[in-house]
């Protein structure tokens, strides 16, 4: 039987980010990338980018580094 991976999902609240992406840096599986659109603040906010093409063990786990790393506490894990 195949190996169920963890399931998780985020989201970035792209008025509290300040574009430091950290949580980019820190993301094992690369799913956080920059957003094309300024926010209200003049910063270009990190924007999740998970996408069905990802391969199940490239998608987000809910580990949940980017939230614990992320400065402007922006970042909500769910999981499951
Ligand atoms: S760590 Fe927080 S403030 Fe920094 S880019 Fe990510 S969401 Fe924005
Ligand atoms: S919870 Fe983990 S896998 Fe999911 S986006 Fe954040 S760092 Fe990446």
């Amino acid at each position: 039987m195949a190996k169920k991976t963890k399931k998780g999902r985020i989201t970035i609240d792209r008025e509290l980010c300040k574009g430091c992406y950290l949580c980019a840096w820190v993301c094992p599986n690369h799913l956080i990338e920059v957003s094309d659109k300024l926010n209200q603040k003049g910063y270009y906010p990190a924007e999740f980018k998970e996408t069905d093409e990802k391969e199940e063990n490239h998608k987000c786990t809910g580990c949940a580094i980017c939230a614990t790393i992320c400065p402007d506490i922006a970042i909500e894990v769910y999981r499951g």
